[in-house]
């Protein structure tokens, strides 16, 4: 299989440029890639008024930069975000992605931050399998794992999430976009787009790779208010998305009250293998979710005892990270989000 690699640049300073793979370029001969490479470069840059560029070149998918995926069960790979904060990463790849191959067809959970993950993620599919991509299920709405989305649109993936995420990425992927342009060098976000998730998720989807049959079920307000989890039933594999935090300290973005009602309820079916949105893979359930469980139950009762003792959320932050601080030896990047989760548990549970 060869994949099509135009070098576009950025329209303002023809010194920025980065590689950009085009899927809609696969071909099965190097013959039949450069034949259609130039009319599917053109037009895909002639979409993107702020790129430019030309030259392009077809090499086998053994040429191209592939993410590291690690098989956890049969036809099921993930690539382990490292567990840290985006800010101190030289590129947001804190995310885990995974992949989930049937007899017909592939799915992709999460995308990665940028175009260049998405398109490392997609090389290393391509190194697995020749299957197409039917869906691409974005487990919510956070940078570090919806901005490599673009690649696996292109390559004719159905974009699959929860009911409220497209509007809640449409308000925010601005911000995000201009994060990540702050944090990381140009070349290394170029191309990075939104993609809004065009089939949603009320309650329940199950879609079918043949023979392998996936459940999307869509969450509470939990880490955020667009969860969605994916089971493979073949595996017994929940893919938890940032409902399930190890390692990384979980950060509230949604409801502290439903987050933890969430973890309360084990999932039916019991998962055999569970796959957080950071950190390692979980051997099961209770394994995944104590510790988490754990953390959020003490952001709660700190808060509301500065709360219950009048307390102003001036005063109440930094109180409530000094009684957390305990828990920094076990969650990376405490310092960082403590603050935040502080301030964010604080006004929900005031009004209560
Ligand atoms: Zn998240």
């Amino acid at each position: 299989m060869f994949q099509l690699i135009l070098t576009a640049c950025l329209a303002v300073s023809s010194a920025v440029c980065a590689p950009i793979l085009l899927p809609a370029g696969e071909a099965a001969s190097l013959d039949a890639c450069k034949a259609t490479a130039a009319r599917i470069s053109q037009a895909w840059l002639a979409e993107r008024p702020t790129l430019t560029g030309g030259a392009s070149t077809c090499l086998p998918v053994s040429d191209l930069p592939s993410l590291p995926l690690q098989q956890i069960a049969p036809g099921v790979f993930v690539y382990e975000g490292s567990p840290v904060q985006m800010e101190d990463t030289g590129d947001g790849r804190i995310a885990n992605l995974a992949v989930v191959i049937g007899e017909r067809s592939v799915a992709v959970i999460d995308s990665g931050v940028s175009r260049a993950q998405g398109q490392e993620f997609y090389a290393a599919i391509r190194g697995l399998t020749d299957l197409p991509v039917s869906h691409l299920i974005l487990t919510h709405m956070h940078p570090d794992h919806v901005f490599g989305a673009s690649v696996f649109r292109e390559a004719g993936a159905q974009i699959l999430g929860h009911a409220a995420l497209p509007q809640a990425l449409e308000l925010r992927a601005q911000t995000y976009l201009d994060n990540i342009a702050r944090l990381y060098p140009p070349a290394t976000v170029l191309g990075t787009e939104t993609v809004l998730a065009e089939t949603t998720v009320e309650d329940r989807l199950e879609i079918d790779l043949g023979r392998r049959r996936l459940t999307l079920a869509a969450a509470p307000v939990a880490h955020t208010d667009n969860d969605l989890t994916v089971f493979d039933h073949e595996t017994g594999t929940l893919f938890a998305g940032d409902l399930l935090f190890r390692d990384l300290t979980p950060i509230l973005d949604g409801s502290l009250s439903g987050w933890l009602q969430w973890g309360d309820v084990p999932p039916d079916p019991m998962p055999r293998l569970v796959v957080p949105g950071h950190g390692p893979v979980a051997a099961n359930w209770a394994q995944a979710v104590t510790p988490q469980q754990a953390f959020l139950k003490a952001l709660e009762e700190e808060t509301r005892a500065q709360i219950r003792d009048g307390i102003p959320m001036s005063s109440a932050v930094s109180q409530i990270v000094n009684r957390l601080e305990k828990m920094a030896e076990y969650w990376n990047a405490f310092p960082e989000s403590a603050a935040r989760n502080a301030t964010a548990a604080y006004k929900e549970l005031e009004w209560e």
